[in-house]
This record gives structure tokens, C-alpha cells and sequence, in this order.
């Protein structure tokens, strides 16, 4: 293996090319923009900086928060103190950060457009808006509009989530996340330097029709739209089926992060996984011991190890979260409730929050803790309608 291109320079390729080119690679990046406000709320959880302490640890511009308020209708809100704060960057920065990781590495960084790649008898050849280059490994990092057919995730609309939001001229020091009515999905307010990234996701729903939902929660809420910026962007969201059929890897090729629809599709957390894949890929194509496909079966196999099952166990979850419903309430207005109510409630969405806690062991967790007062059994009675048993439990 003499040149791996890593197509895309968010996270996950940004990762991807430091790894490689650490390991004494020849890795050649090509992004159309770099360091650039991708629509996002720009937040990472302790899971991310935990294991990548630089991310928490640099002189880069960022906002630490501490504290949560969470809402759903005719529920009221619920705050919650984080132990483990949540990082928030613009992405603007956090890009250009690990941009500037990759570079120092060695990786060879070019900004242009990659158009079409070809597979040779050995290796590739690429097609960029500048010219024409030749590669023996593709890492496919090009996001969720991955424009190339031929590689990555293959996703249905039913396996995507809309998100669209303002980035609004003004400073808070806590997020908010709201629930609503009947929607898959759900309102965050994220402070930045600087700013405030207010969005909406959601499923199943048109993007105007979030925008609207959007829009009136702000008038609600009194945050103004005068001098805002309008984003929007699409998300993997993938549903079960999704992840049974997801074409993360073939010969001669590896994807990472949303081109390989590795997003948590409750929170829609992805930057700690395009972060964690786009390193997971390089340690792969380094290993000499794999041949090609040998090296598509041992990414696949790490993944699943490190997170991939979890994900699949939450696209299971997803719609009981949001949709569901428990003694004539719904399941938000309930977490509301419980998170107001009960202690042990409270430290388990807080390692929700911080990414420490699976969702494939969340409902042994609990079950092992309840001390038995009626509240707990009512606990326990809402776990078995929301969270099924996961599999091997
Ligand atoms: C509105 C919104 C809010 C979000 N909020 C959060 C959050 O708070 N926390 C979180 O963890 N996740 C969040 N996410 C998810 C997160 O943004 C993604 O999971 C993450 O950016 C994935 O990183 P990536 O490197 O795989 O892809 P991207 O960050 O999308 O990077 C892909 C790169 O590929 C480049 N590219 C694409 N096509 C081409 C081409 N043809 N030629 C050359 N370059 C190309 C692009 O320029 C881009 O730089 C959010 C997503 C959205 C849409």
C-alpha cells in the first residue's frame, strides 16, 4: 500500500488521514471546502473527549456547559446538572482543528472536488474538478451526501432525519432540548462562542414543516431571528433494516462517519463516530497482516465491537422513544417527569448525555438499581413498554 486518498475532510477523514499518515502512509485528503460551517449543533459528548483527550485539551475556540433543561408539551421542564460537560465547537473551528491535526501528521491536504472514482486492476483512479490522481485504497468520508454510488451506505429516505436550524446572534450558558408533539425527533438550543445553533430534527416530517415548528418555537421562546442564519442538512437516521443491510466497506475501499450512516439515530449524535471510525479505518489499512477484503471484514467487525451494534439495538428504540406512550402520557412527558422526580432516573440521562451509557445494557442498568419504593416500580413497569430486553441480555 503506497497512497490512500481519503475523500472528504470532516471528522471522520480528517481522523482517517492523521491515523494513516502517522502510521507512515502516504494519505492524500481532498475536501471541496475544509474548515467550513457544516450545518450542525457542533456538540461532543465526554465519550468523545474521554477518549481523544486533545479535543477537550487545546486552545481552540469552544463552549463548556454544564447544565440542561429538557421539555416536552404539557410536562414542563426538568434541568439536569451534566458531571461531564458538553463540549460545543463551531464547526467551523472544530474542523479547521483537526484539519490542522491531519497536516501535521503528514497528510497531504488538497481542496478540490472529487467527481467520479474508477476502479483499476490495482488500486483507483480519481477524478477531482482539478485533474486526475491514482490511489491503491479509498477511505469514502464524503458525509451524508456522498455523491458516489458505487461506495458507502446505501440508504432509503425512510433511513434519513431532516435538520435545519439558525444560527442566532446570542449567549446563553445552558442547552435546551424541547420534545413535541407527535415528532420523531426534537428542538435544541446549543450556546457557542459567540452564537447559539437552534435546530430541529425530526423524522417522517417535511423540512418545512419542521421549519415551522421551528420557527414558532422561537417566537414562544422570545429568541429572535433578526440577523440569524438559516441551515439545513440531512442526517442517517437508519432504520433496523438499514442497519442489517448497511455497505460500510468492499475491496479496496473503507467508509467512515455519515457516509457510512454511523449516526445514533435517537440523539443524532455523529461527530464522535465519524471521529472514532475515521480511526478505526486507518488502523485497518495499516495493518499489513489483512489483505483487501480481509480488511473490509475486520472494519465491519471493529465497528461492531466498538459501537455499530448499540446503534442498530437504538434504530429499535427510536420510535418508542419519541412516539411512545406509558399510563396516558406520553414517553417524553414521562422522562420529563422522571427526571424530575427520581435520582437515579436523572444519573442515567446524564450518562445518556455524556455517551457512557449503552443502550444495549440501559434497561439492565436500571432494572439492577431500583431499590423498590412504588415510584421505582412504576420505573420498572415504564422500562418494560419502552426498552425491550436487547439481545444476549
Ligand atoms: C443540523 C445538524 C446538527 C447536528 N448536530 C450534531 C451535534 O451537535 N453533535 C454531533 O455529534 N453530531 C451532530 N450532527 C451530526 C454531524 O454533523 C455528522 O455526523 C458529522 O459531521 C459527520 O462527519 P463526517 O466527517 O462523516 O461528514 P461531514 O462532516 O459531513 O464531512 C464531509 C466532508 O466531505 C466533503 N465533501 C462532500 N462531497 C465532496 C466531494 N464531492 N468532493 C470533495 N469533498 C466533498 C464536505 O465538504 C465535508 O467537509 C448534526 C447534523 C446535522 C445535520
Amino acid at each position: 500500500m503506497r497512497t490512500v486518498a481519503v475523500l472528504g475532510g470532516g471528522p471522520a477523514g480528517a481522523f482517517a488521514a492523521a491515523g494513516l499518515a502517522k502510521a507512515g502512509l502516504k494519505a492524500v485528503l481532498f475536501d471541496e471546502k475544509l474548515a467550513w460551517e457544516k450545518p450542525c449543533g457542533g456538540g461532543l459528548t465526554y465519550k468523545a473527549y474521554h477518549q481523544y483527550p486533545f479535543l477537550i485539551e487545546n486552545d481552540w475556540p469552544k463552549k463548556l456547559v454544564r447544565q440542561t433543561v429538557l421539555g416536552a408539551p404539557r410536562a414542563g421542564e426538568a434541568t439536569m446538572h451534566l458531571a461531564h460537560p458538553l463540549v460545543i465547537y463551531s464547526r467551523k473551528e472544530l474542523n479547521g482543528m483537526l484539519l490542522e491535526r491531519a497536516e501535521q501528521a503528514g497528510a497531504a491536504i488538497e481542496k478540490t472536488r472529487v467527481l467520479q472514482i474508477e476502479r483499476r486492476e490495482k488500486g483507483w483512479r480519481l477524478r477531482t474538478r482539478d485533474g486526475v490522481a491514482e490511489a491503491d485504497f479509498c477511505i469514502i468520508a464524503m458525509g451524508a451526501r456522498n455523491p458516489l454510488r458505487e461506495v458507502g451506505t446505501e440508504w432509503s429516505a425512510a433511513d434519513t432525519m431532516s435538520a435545519l436550524g439558525y444560527y442566532v446572534p446570542a449567549a446563553r450558558e445552558r442547552i435546551d432540548i424541547q420534545f413535541l408533539p407527535k415528532l420523531e425527533g426534537y428542538i435544541w438550543v446549543f450556546p457557542r462562542c459567540g452564537h447559539l445553533s437552534v435546530g430541529i430534527c425530526g423524522k417522517g416530517e417535511p423540512a418545512q414543516a419542521l421549519r415551522a415548528r421551528l420557527e414558532a418555537y422561537m417566537e414562544e421562546r422570545r429568541i429572535g431571528r433578526r440577523d440569524a442564519v438559516f441551515f439545513s442538512h440531512m442526517l442517517p437516521s437508519l432504520e433496523l433494516s438499514g442497519w442489517r443491510n448497511n455497505r460500510v466497506a468492499g475491496e479496496g475501499w473503507l467508509a467512515v462517519g455519515d457516509a457510512a450512516g454511523l449516526v445514533d439515530p435517537i440523539t443524532g449524535e455523529g461527530i464522535y463516530y465519524a471521529m472514532r471510525s475515521g480511526d478505526l479505518a486507518s488502523q485497518v489499512v495499516v495493518n499489513d497482516a489483512h489483505g483487501l477484503m480481509e480488511k473490509a471484514a475486520a472494519y465491519r467487525a471493529l465497528l461492531a465491537r466498538e459501537f455499530s451494534q448499540d446503534l442498530e439495538f437504538a434504530a429499535a428504540l427510536a420510535k418508542r422513544v419519541f412516539l411512545g406512550r406509558f399510563l396516558h402520557r406520553t414517553v417524553p412527558q414521562r422522562m420529563v417527569e422522571f427526571i424530575r422526580r427520581s435520582q437515579r432516573f436523572r444519573d442515567l440521562m446524564q450518562d445518556l448525555f455524556a455517551g457512557t451509557q449503552p443502550y444495549l445494557t440501559l434497561r439492565s442498568r436500571l432494572l439492577r438499581n431500583l431499590g423498590g419504593t412504588l415510584q421505582e416500580a412504576i420505573l420498572s413497569f415504564f422500562l418494560d413498554r419502552v426498552i425491550p430486553e436487547s439481545p444476549g441480555a
